[in-house]
Parts: C-alpha cells; structure tokens; sequence
C-alpha cells in the first residue's frame, strides 16, 4: 500500500505513544486522520453500554455534539456500519435509506461519507467515519486506509481508557446469576463442567512497523514454524487414523498453505502494520466479510481461516502475548472437566485440549456440518451451537452445564440444578448400559413379529455404531456426507476407497447407498451454487445428476468397483416420477455393462430403490413397484412438501405432525401396496428414530426402519415391550378420526400396554 497510509499510520501511532489524556488523543488523530484523509470531517464514535455509540471526537461537525449525539447500533449509517461490522463507502451518503439526520452535528452539508468499523477481538467497540462536503467516490484503496487506521485505533477506544474497560462488554443479564440459553443441538450428550472461554485474545503491543523488511520476515519465520507446529499435531492427534475427520485435517493444513490469504497479510505489512497486526487486520477482515457470506460451507473455510490467524497469532505473539485462556491455562489443568466456550472453532483447536478433559462444547455461532463440529461428533462431546451471547455471559472458571440433547446451557446453576443434572447423567449412563446389554437381542415383539433396525450413515466414524449398537445393516447411507467434508470433488478412485471402506466397515451387513443428495442445503463448498427461491424445492439431488450425469455415472461406477463381489444397493432420492427412475436405472445398467466390458469384478447382487419423498410419487405407484426393487419413505422430505413446511424452519417443526390420520392412512395405502406388489419397504427419516413413531410405524405395517445409530437402544427397547396385534386393530380404529395427530392417543395406548416409549 501506499505511503500515504504508511505515513499516516506512524502519526496515529506518535499522538497514541505521547502525552494527553486519551480524550486529548483522540481530539489530535481525527485531525490528523481529516487532514490525511483530505476529508471535511472526521469522526469517531464508541460503543457504550446498552449498544450505544457516541460521538466521542469529530473534527468537522459540531463540536457541541461531542458526547451528545448518540445513536443505536443499527441506528443511521453509523449504527449501520456497526450492526453489520463491516464499510460503508457512498458517494451520496444522504439518499442512502438508513441516514438519519441529526440537527445538531450540522452535518447536512456533507454529501458522500466513509465509515469502518473498529473492531477490537473481533467485537466493534466503535466507528470511524469520515465524510466530504462535495460528492466523492472513496476508492477501495482509501477504505483499506481507514481499516488500517482502525485498527491501531482499536487500542485506544477498547484499552480502557477512554471509557472503561466494563463497558465495552454488552451487559447481558446479571453476572452472578444463573442463566439458561438455548441453542441448537449439534451434538447429543451431557457435560457438567467448568467454563473454559475459548477466546483467544492477543495484546499487540507495537502495531505500527519499524522496518517493514523485518516484518515480511518475522511472518515467514512464524508460518514455517506454524506449518511444523501442524503437522505435529496431525501425527499425534487421537484421530490420526483414517476417516473423514482426517481428511478435514487436511483440508485445514492445506488452507494454512493458501497463498492468497499470506499475500493479504503480507500486503497489510506492506501498507506499515507489523506483522502480528497485520494477522490481526487480515482477520478483522475476515470476521467482516463473515457476516455478509450466508454459505454455510464458505462460513466453515472461513472458520478454518480465523483459527489458522489466531495460531500465526501466537508463533508471532508468544506466549506472553496471549491474554486469553489457551489450552494450558490453570483453569483447564486443575479441572476435572472442561466446557468450552467459544464463537466458533476450527477443528484443530479442539484437539490443542486435553480430550480426557473436555466434558463440551458451547459455541455462539456453529452448525451441524461445521468440521468442529463433525470432530466433536468424532471424540462424543456433547456440543451445543448457536448459543447467542455466551461469550459475554460467562468467565473462565464458573460452573457450567452443556445439555446437548435438548440444545440448553446452563451458566452458573446453583447447587439443586447441578445435582439434578448429575443424577440425571448418571441415569443416563445407567440407561446407554441397559441399550448395550440389549445390543445382542433379537428385534423382536413379544407377539413374535421381527423388525429390521439399521441406522442411517454418512461418515466412515458413524459405521462402528452399526456393530456397537447391535444393527441389522445401513438402511441409509448418505453419500453426499463425505462430498461435504473435502474440498475438492471426488474422483472415482476417491469415491471407490471411501465406499470400499464402508463395505468393509459394516463387514458383511447390508448397506444401501443413496446417490448424491445435494442442493437444497447441502452445498458442496466447491459446487457453483445457484441462488434459488425455495432450494428445497429447486434444483437438487437426482435433478442435477440428471444434468451433470457424468457426476451420477462417475459415482455408480466407483459404487459398482468399490462392491466387488458385494450386494450392491442403489437408492435414487427426490425422484418424483416414474421416467426419473427409468433414466436414473439406465445410467446404473450403462455403468454396469462398461464395467463388465472392463472386466471387471461385478456386484453379486444389484438391487436400485427409490426414496419416497416427493408426494407425487404416491399416485403413481403400480407403475412404480413394477420397476423398483425396495422403496424407503424419506419422512423428513415427506413431511415438509406433504405439509408444505420447510423442514428446517423452527417454527414449523411441531406445526404438523407425521402421526395425524391422514398421514398414518396414506402410509397405510403405501405399506399395503408394497406388500401386494413383494416390493421390500422402509422409512428412514427422522421419525423413526422416535419410540412412539416408531410404534405407530409397526402398527401400521413397517417392518423394517432406519435412524440415527444412538436410536436403535431405545427402539429396540421399545419392540421388545410391544405387541403388534392389539395395536394394529387399535390403529384401524382411529383411522377415520379427524384431529391433528394421534400422538396422545398412542401414548397413552403405549402406557396402558406397558410399552416403553
Ligand atoms: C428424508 O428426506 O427423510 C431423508 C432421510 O433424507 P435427507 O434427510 O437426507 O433429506
Ligand atoms: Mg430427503
């Protein structure tokens, strides 16, 4: 960058190293910044406590307002900028919808303003603006400046000085009160533990550079060392072995090798910062841009990139830099069990802690493909996400409680809570003991009816659980899971070693691939990604295979290599009439034909099914089970295009219920069907993995259901405490009745009959 910022940045830093109170600094650098900036007026306003900011320094506008004129985040351009964390550069600041007009800055005269967040450990503490009398397009390069400048000002605003330190943090309830958040379950699980903020912060005590040679260096000497530092840790993680989370890993270190993000830093050092500045700046940026991407893959790459800033952070920092709690910190070392609290994580920093330790996860942000999350899932930590403003809730050190299960967190609960809580892990490890001892007894009712349980995969890590949990095979297997986890799509040979490895895996027990299943929201990172109105409805699963098909032959024909000898089963999903299955099953005949050609070792069996999730499906089965061999109802698609309810809207959730008469009378219709026609049928969406669902389902028919593994205990259990007689003829009887659902009526039929849902 310029000298011009270069020159500017040291007399920022001149003012901020002399004399003065901090008021008396501030009041010389927006002068300094102005004349710079040649700009009318410069201003700075700062967070106070209740999400305020205040004008603290301007040179330009009035200075009676000075300490006066205060506005909301979200608030006019200037909340605006805070609320969104990010710049604003407009020629034509006063036809922007979000000016407001404050009379007593007299700032209606100027026409164009530029204004950046300052942001200080990733918080905005403030905003710096500048504006011009006279229309003016700021260029991208003035807004780098004034980002830069921003950022040595961040020290000044957040050091304590101006205002104090206390009320820069949001006050969010009273500090010494207990406190519950909700969240979303990202992973199930309890822990009782003590808080741990994962929030590392790094005091940089020089932000402006001496000699710029020397910076460039400093940065390559501490990426060489981070680059050492791990591949350490990948060799001695507990997850050296092989599977997904590995190949997360990887991705990870090959995003410490990118080029572009060390050419940014680099840049930054260029324009007069240090070197750990300009990490700090680089990453500034990067949590700005965060709020704009909506992506939730990209949002992962750029977790992975804020993690791999804040470990350059400390090969530049030191450890005596660090003013966060870092996996040595004494609270961690004199814990039993550790909670850990953060925004977010990359999957690496998980492991920098003592696994024997970590007890969970709290994190504010975080979703359930997000890689530390599938690490999380890896190690069995219960983890909960989206927790909004915990960070600001609790210290290091305080009592904390992650109930993964239900997605709560309980901050500083008193003594009856924590009991209650205890109790409750222990009858929870009683009860995962009772599931284990179950594992090696028949699927079986007491009337004698056999049920088939298999659990639905995706990851290499979820196959154990198909033995652990005593299984009949894998009912679903996700394939576009491991699409999701690499950064690059899979060749053939990729895609052959993983589902060989699935075959091996659930050692001789059947598995049914499902083709890819992406759109909606399952974006591949690496998928050119459409904008659509309703993407459950778009473009997605077999209708882009349909327009990609070399991607669905690419994967029948690793599919078909990878059984070898093997029963190969092949399920299309979100096929919604008769020819898509038609032209899906050509494809699998063409790539079985070229592999036969090709010599190579066949499938021993093939068997290719469809997932009942389209409703138009239903009114075309004659045509249907005369060509599939097995049909699975994908409850979860069902449900939201049955009940036209989006699956992943909250709100809806418990709007509809699956177990209403109409729903249980067309799956009635459908299992009747299939069993006229011979044709083998399942379900495997979430509403099999519910006891009572699960109950209503073999009342009706089902015989063979698929779910999440750590179902299969409590399912089971359920089957062997029921009678499918007396609960089917009770079903017939309920079947004309017209209320919402027939949950309460099933409960309470299951706990007439002893029946253990
Ligand atoms: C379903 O839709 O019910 C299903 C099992 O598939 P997915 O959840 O992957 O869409
Ligand atoms: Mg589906």
């Amino acid at each position: 960058m310029s000298p011009v910022s270069r020159r500017l940045l040291a007399r920022v830093r001149d003012v901020m190293a002399g004399a003065g109170t901090a008021q008396q600094q501030l009041d010389e650098i927006v002068l300094i910044i102005a004349a710079d900036m040649v700009a009318e007026v410069c201003s700075v306003y700062v967070m106070r406590a209740g999400e305020v900011l205040e004008l603290f320094g301007t040179k330009g506008l009035n200075a009676s307002a000075v300490h006066n004129t205060r506005l909301r985040v979200g608030e006019g351009l200037i909340g605006l900028i805070a609320a969104q964390s990010r710049p604003f550069a407009l020629a034509d600041a006063q036809a922007h919808p979000d000016f407001v007009f404050r009379p007593e800055t007299g700032e209606e005269l100027y026409q164009s303003l530029m204004g950046v967040p300052i942001l200080r450990g990733g918080r905005v503490v403030g905003v710096i603006a500048v504006q011009n009398r006279v229309r003016r397009n700021y260029t991208e390069e003035e807004v780098e400046i004034l980002q830069t400048v921003a950022m040595v000002l961040a020290e000044l605003v957040g050091g304590g000085d101006l205002i104090s330190r206390d009320e820069l943090m949001p006050a969010d309830g009273n500090a010494l009160l207990p406190l519950r958040l909700e969240g979303i379950t990202l992973n199930p699980g309890l822990g009782v533990g003590v808080a741990v903020l994962h929030e590392p912060q790094f005091h940089i005590s020089q932000m402006v550079a001496e000699d710029v040679d020397y910076e460039h260096e400093r940065l390559r000497n501490a990426v060489s060392e981070m680059h050492g530092a791990l591949d350490d840790m990948m060799e001695h993680s507990d997850l050296a072995g092989a599977g997904e989370h590995r190949e997360i890993l990887e991705s990870y270190r090959m995003i410490a090798e990118d080029a572009g993000w060390f050419g940014r830093i680099d840049e930054a050092i260029s324009s007069g910062l240090t070197a750990e500045a300009a990490v700090q700046k680089v990453h500034n940026d990067i949590r700005a841009r965060m709020n704009q991407i909506t992506d939730p893959y990209l949002r992962e790459r750029v977790h992975d990139l804020e993690d791999l800033g804040t470990r350059l952070l400390q090969h530049l920092v030191g450890a005596n830099g660090r003013n966060g709690a870092m996996p040595d910190d004494e609270t961690v070392k004199n814990a039993d069990c550790v909670i850990l609290i953060a925004r977010n994580m990359g999957p690496a920093q998980l492991l920098d802690y003592d696994r024997s330790k970590l007890g969970g996860l709290v994190l504010e942000e975080g979703s359930a493909t997000a890689h530390v999350s599938i690490v999380a899932r890896a190690l069995d930590i219960p983890v909960v996400g989206q927790a909004r403003g915990v960070l600001d809730m609790i210290e290091t050190g305080e009592p904390v409680i992650v109930d993964g299960t239900n997605a709560q967190v309980f901050v500083r609960p008193g003594e009856e809570v924590r009991q209650r809580f205890k109790n409750s892990a222990r009858v929870r490890a009683e009860r995962k003991a009772s599931y284990a001892q179950l594992r090696d007894l028949e699927s079986v009712t007491r009337d004698g009816v056999r049920i088939n349980l298999n659990i639905n995969a995706g990851l290499l890590i979820d196959l154990p659980h198909l033995h652990d949990m005593g299984a009949d095979g894998v009912g679903l297997y996700r394939t576009e899971v491991p699409f999701m986890v690499r950064s690059d799509f899979p060749g053939v040979d990729d895609q052959r070693n993983i589902y060989a490895k699935v075959y091996e895996q659930t050692d001789g027990k059947p598995v049914v691939f499902r083709t890819l299943d992406v759109g909606g929201d399952k974006i591949l990172p690496y998928w050119d990604a459409q904008d659509e109105e309703n993407p459950a409805m778009g473009w997605r699963a077999i209708r882009i295979s349909f327009d990609r098909p070399m991607l669905l032959r690419q994967q029948l024909r690793a599919l078909i290599q990878a059984a070898c000898g093997r029963d190969l089963s092949v399920m299309f999903p979100m096929i919604a009439e008769v020819p898509e299955f038609d032209q899906a099953r050509a494809l699998l005949d063409l790539e079985l034909k070229r592999e036969k050609e090709h010599g190579s070792a066949m499938p021993s069996s093939i068997s290719a099914g469809v997932m009942l999730e389209v409703p138009s499906l239903l009114f075309q089965l004659p045509a249907l089970l005369s060509r599939v061999d097995f049909i699975s109802v994908g409850s979860n698609d069902l449900y939201q295009f049955l009940f036209a309810a989006d699956r992943g809207n909250s709100r809806l959730s418990e709007r509809y219920d699956m177990l209403s008469p109409p729903v249980m009378s067309l799956l009635q219709d459908v299992v009747n069907r299939c069993n006229e026609a011979q044709v083998p049928l399942s379900l495997c969406g979430e509403m099999a993995a519910s006891p009572l669902d699960a109950m209503a389902l073999i009342g009706i028919g089902f015989r063979n259901i698929s779910m999440q593994p750590n179902a299969i205990g409590p399912v089971k259990a359920m089957i062997r405490s029921m009678e499918v007689g007396p609960l089917s003829q009770y079903m017939d009887s309920l079947s004309n009745l017209s209320q919402h659902s027939l949950r309460g009526n099933l409960r309470a039929f299951a706990m007439d009959h002893g029946i253990t849902v």
